[in-house]
């Protein structure tokens, strides 16, 4: 079973073709400077078309968005900063006159965490939490085999704006404190920015730091990269374990780019869940991704058969 894939990051798009567990063809393009959906649609339109005659029939189109999604009428809800005229999209209706497909939408991390569970680290396992580490922090649980989505769809999505400091600085999303204004892609120049000794760390010659370079320079030695980077372990072990005690699963499965640095952060926030979860039964598993940045691809085969969505009927 062939489909189209999508995965609409925060900086980047992502697309290809799976077959079933399997990447067929993926390709990505920038997209860090697009705030309009149509654009990044009219190029997906083009990619696609060459994409299906290289490969074949395919039976639907699976598309991950970085917004709040209502998978039971394929509209987006709430875009943050990014892609806000997906509101007035109507999805299906593009997906059906351009591609001659089906389409089925969610949550990009949601999406991440059914490819993971399909064909990655949390395979044959129904209940499972997954925070991807990247331009923001995406989340998502699975309880007994289904995606949590919640009444208005919100529900395991919006972990990282848990608060971890309630006299923090406010956050894009409207909330203070929030995760991912002390430890995402797009706080971290700030962040290091105003860290105390920054100007004599080797970061201050960095254009525009990201956790590569925030991980790289800390391996490297640099003292106050080592304290940025430290600062961040501690922001996601303790969002961590307040997903944990929200979700109860068995495993909690990291991913995201900074995840090339997981050997550096696997163990860390593994030592913090064992020392700070309560559990009666033993502690979660902290494990890395294993699919890296194709984990949303590979959720759209899960995602197209997933039933009590929008209602669509695959080729
Ligand atoms: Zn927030």
């Amino acid at each position: 079973m062939k489909a189209l894939a999508v995965d609409l990051g925060g900086t980047h798009v992502a697309y290809g073709i799976v077959d079933d567990r399997t990447l067929l063809f993926h390709a990505t393009f920038d997209s860090a400077e697009a705030k309009d959906l149509r654009s990044v649609l009219d190029t997906l339109e083009k990619e696609f078309r060459r994409s299906q005659e290289r490969f074949g029939a395919c039976v639907g189109v699976a598309m991950g968005l970085p917004c709040i999604v209502d998978t039971s009428t394929n509209r987006v809800l709430s875009a943050l900063q990014k892609y806000e005229d997906a509101l007035q999209i109507d999805l299906s209706d593009w997906c059906r006159s351009r591609l001659g497909l089906e389409l089925r939408i969610e949550n990009d991390a949601r999406m991440a965490l059914l490819g993971e569970r399909y064909a990655g680290a949390g395979r044959g396992e129904d209940n499972l939490v997954m925070m991807t580490l990247g331009t923001g922090i995406g989340t998502a649980a699975l309880l007994h085999g289904r995606l949590l989505r919640g009444t208005h769809f919100h529900a395991a999505c919006l972990g990282g704006h848990l608060t971890v400091n309630f006299d923090g600085p406010l956050c894009r999303c409207g909330n203070v404190g929030c995760a991912e204004s002390y430890a995402s892609g797009w706080a971290l120049p700030n962040i290091a920015a105003t860290w105390h000794g920054f100007e004599c760390s080797s970061l201050a010659a960095v254009p525009s730091i990201g956790f590569f370079d925030l991980f790289a320079h800390a391996k490297a030695g640099d003292a106050v990269a080592v304290q940025i980077r430290d600062h961040c372990l501690k922001i996601w072990s303790a969002t961590a374990v307040s997903l944990i005690h929200a979700y109860d699963p068995t495993a909690l499965i990291l991913g995201g780019g900074v995840m090339g640095s997981a050997e550096e952060i696997v163990p860390v926030i593994q030592d913090y869940v064992d020392r700070h979860v309560w559990s009666s039964w033993g502690k979660p598993q902290v494990r890395a991704a294993e699919l890296g940045n194709s984990a949303a691809l590979l959720g759209a085969i899960p995602l197209l058969k997933e039933e009590n969505c929008a209602p669509i009927e695959l080729r």
